[in-house]
């Protein structure tokens, strides 16, 4: 019997690559969660992302967003510039304070 040797997966303390070399870091919030944001300018991108906003893939040097769920790198997606921006304005469950009872 062989000693299994399952490196840990752990996406903590573990940097994103360096390669997004000009990019400026924010965070957001959004109802997933708190999002780290960069945007790429697009000259250090180097192969097309597929978008999860409207699926299509976005072509080299587009200058764009990554965003992933702070602290979990697995969620890391590339995003459009103008589809990230819709994601947030798209709520489905808008709180209609209208129909709620005031008192
Ligand atoms: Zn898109």
């Amino acid at each position: 019997m062989s000693p299994r040797r399952n490196p840990p997966k752990r996406s903590k303390g573990n940097q994103p690559e360096r390669e997004l070399g000009q990019s400026f870091e924010a965070i957001e919030e959004h109802d997933e969660g708190i999002y780290r944001v960069r945007r790429i300018t697009g000259s250090s991108s180097s192969k097309p992302y597929r978008c999860p906003g409207c699926d299509q893939l976005i072509p080299t040097a587009t200058p764009h967003i990554v965003a992933w769920i702070h602290e979990d790198l697995e969620t890391r997606r590339h995003w459009h510039t103008p589809c990230w921006e819709r994601k947030d304005k798209r709520q489905p469950r808008v709180q209609r304070s209208r129909n709620a009872p005031r008192y």
